[in-house]
C-alpha cells in the first residue's frame, strides 16, 4: 500500500494553535486506499492550544518566533521534523497545510520586524521535506 504523510489538521486533528481543526474531506477521500501518516510538528512540542508562531526574516534567514513571548523555536521545529523524516524514509507523497509557519509550501507569509509580509515562502517543515524528499510530489490542500 502506498504511503502519504498529511498534515494532521487536514485529517481532522484538533492540533492547530487555537485548538481547532482544518479538516479537508477531499484530501481524506483522495487517499482512501493509501496508508495515511499524520504529521504535526507543533502540537507535540508546544501543546494545543498554544501561542501563535510566525516566520520572520532575520539576518538573512527564516526564523520561527512566538508572537507574544518572542521566543525563537526554529531549532525545536527542525529537530521534530527531522525525527519524522528519519522515522518515515519510504513515503510516496506528502500533503501539507498551506500558509502554516511549519507546513506551508510556498504560501507562508514571511514577515519583517514590523510584521509586514515581505514574501510568501516555505514553512520550516515544508523546507526540510523538500530537501529530504526531493524525489516526492509535495502538495498542499488547495489542489484537492
Ligand atoms: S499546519 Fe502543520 S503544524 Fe500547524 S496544526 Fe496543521 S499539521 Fe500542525
Amino acid at each position: 500500500m502506498k504511503k502519504v504523510a498529511i498534515s494532521a489538521c487536514l485529517l481532522g486533528g484538533l492540533c492547530r494553535y487555537d485548538g481547532k481543526t482544518k479538516i479537508h474531506n477531499s484530501v481524506i477521500t483522495a487517499f482512501e486506499d493509501w496508508e495515511i501518516i499524520p504529521f504535526c510538528p507543533e502540537a507535540p512540542l508546544f501543546g494545543t492550544p498554544r501561542e501563535r508562531i510566525s516566520v520572520f526574516y532575520v539576518n538573512g534567514q527564516n526564523r520561527i518566533i512566538t508572537d507574544e513571548t518572542d521566543k525563537d523555536v526554529t531549532e525545536l521545529l527542525i529537530d521534530e521534523t527531522k525525527r519524522f523524516i528519519l522515522a518515515h524514509p519510504d513515503l510516496d507523497m506528502i500533503v501539507l497545510k498551506s500558509k502554516s509557519p511549519s507546513c506551508g509550501r510556498g504560501t507562508t507569509p514571511i514577515l519583517n520586524d514590523k510584521r509586514e509580509v515581505i514574501a510568501l515562502g516555505d514553512g520550516v517543515s515544508a523546507a526540510l521535506f523538500k530537501e529530504n524528499y526531493s524525489h516526492l510530489e509535495i502538495k498542499d490542500e488547495t489542489g484537492f
